[in-house]
C-alpha cells in the first residue's frame, strides 16, 4: 500500500504545544493544487502514554467538537506527562458543511475504516488514522452524539471484545469518563467503524454519545468537558482526581432488540421520554399519516424492558429510521 497522501504540519515527537494541520491534497476547480486542512493539536511532555482524542467523526455532532476545541486552546505541556493528540474535526469537510457526511464524496467517515490511500477524501482520512495516528496511541477517545437526526442520553461506551483484558480496560475508561451512564454497546454494524480499527490494534477505545439534535447545551458541554478531563486522568497522562457524577448507571445492550426502527412514513409522536424507563410491550411511539384525517396511527412497542437511551429527533420519519433505542440497566452506583 502506498504511503498516505496526508502530511502533518506538526512534529508528533516534539515537546510542547503545537497547533497545525493534517493536509490532504485535493485538486478542484477553485484550487488546482489545494488541500483539505484538518486541524490538529499535539501537547507533549517527556515520556508517557499517548491519548488520541477525536471529535467531528460526524460533522454535525457539536458536543465533542466544542469540548475538544476548548481543550486544545487551554491544555499546557506542563499539565501532561506523555502526549495528547487532539483532532476536533476528523471529517473536516463534513464539519465545515454541518453535515454527518462529507460533501466532497458523500463519505460517512465512521463507515469508511480501515480506509484507503487511493480512495476519496473520506477513505484517505480513515486510512491516515488507521496507519499513522492510531498506531501512535495507547488510548483513544472518540466523541460522538446524535447529530441532527437523533437525541441521545449522554453516555460513554465500550464493546464486547475477544481480548477480555482490553474489554475490561475499555469499560473502566467508559466508567471513568463519568457521563452518568456507561454502556456495553451493541453496534448495528461494526465492520467499518473507527472503533473496530482501534480495538483490533489492541488500544483502549472509549466511544461516547453526548446529546444530539445538531446542537449543544450547557449541560451536554459540561458532561463532555468533564469526561475529557476524566479520560486524561484515567490514562495517567494528566494528574488529578476523577470528577465523578453523583449517580452513574451501567447499562447493557445485549442484541438488536434494543433498536426500535420504523416500518412506516409519517409524523412521529413520542410517548416515552429520553432517559425514562419503559416496559416490554409498552407503546413508545405512534406514527401518524399526515396525508389524511381520521386514520388510526401505527403504534410502536418496546421490545424489552429498559432505559430509553436514544430517540429520533426530527418528527418526520421515513421507513427504516431508528425511532428509539432501549438499554438494560444492570447497576446504579450512587456516590
Ligand atoms: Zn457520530
Amino acid at each position: 500500500m502506498r504511503p498516505s497522501p496526508i502530511s502533518a504540519t506538526v512534529d508528533f515527537e516534539a515537546d510542547g504545544v503545537q497547533h497545525g494541520f493534517l493536509k490532504l491534497p485535493v485538486s478542484h476547480d477553485e484550487s488546482a493544487w489545494g488541500a483539505v486542512m484538518i486541524p490538529v493539536t499535539v501537547v507533549k511532555n517527556g515520556e508517557g502514554p499517548t491519548a488520541l482524542l477525536t471529535g467531528g467523526n460526524h460533522g454535525d455532532e457539536y458536543e465533542g467538537i466544542t469540548a475538544l476545541l476548548k481543550l486544545a486552546r487551554r491544555l499546557k505541556a506542563e499539565e501532561v506527562q506523555g502526549r495528547v493528540i487532539i483532532v476536533p474535526m476528523m471529517n473536516q469537510p463534513a464539519a465545515q458543511a454541518g453535515r454527518r457526511t462529507s460533501p466532497m464524496d458523500r463519505g460517512n467517515l465512521n463507515r469508511s475504516f480501515p480506509g484507503d490511500p487511493d480512495g476519496g477524501p473520506t477513505k484517505q482520512i480513515a486510512d491516515y488514522f488507521t496507519r499513522y495516528l492510531v498506531p501512535m496511541c495507547d488510548y483513544a477517545l472518540d466523541l460522538h452524539s446524535g447529530g441532527r437526526t437523533l437525541d441521545i442520553l449522554p453516555f460513554a461506551a465500550a464493546h464486547r471484545l475477544e481480548d477480555l483484558d482490553l474489554e475490561r480496560k475499555s469499560l473502566e475508561g467508559a466508567m471513568a469518563f463519568g457521563a452518568g451512564t456507561a454502556i456495553m454497546m451493541y453496534e448495528l454494524d461494526a465492520a467499518a467503524l473507527y472503533d473496530t480499527v482501534v480495538e483490533q490494534q489492541g488500544k483502549v477505545l472509549v466511544t461516547t454519545e453526548l446529546g444530539g439534535g445538531g446542537t449543544s447545551t450547557p449541560a451536554s458541554i459540561e458532561i463532555s468537558e468533564r469526561g475529557v478531563h476524566n479520560f486524561l486522568v484515567f490514562t495517567g497522562i494528566v494528574a488529578g482526581d476523577l470528577q465523578r457524577p453523583a449517580r452513574q448507571q451501567y447499562v447493557e445492550m445485549p442484541d438488536a432488540s434494543c433498536y426500535v426502527q420504523s416500518e412506516h412514513t409519517g409524523l412521529l409522536e413520542m410517548t416515552c421520554a429520553l432517559g425514562g424507563l419503559v416496559r416490554q410491550g409498552e407503546v413508545v411511539a405512534r406514527i401518524w399519516d399526515i396525508t389524511r384525517t381520521g386514520a388510526e396511527p401505527v403504534e410502536y412497542r418496546a421490545g424489552r424492558d429498559g432505559l430509553v437511551l436514544a430517540r429520533r429527533f426530527p418528527a418526520r420519519v421515513e421507513m427504516g429510521d431508528t425511532l428509539i433505542v432501549i438499554g438494560e440497566v444492570v447497576e446504579t452506583l450512587e456516590r
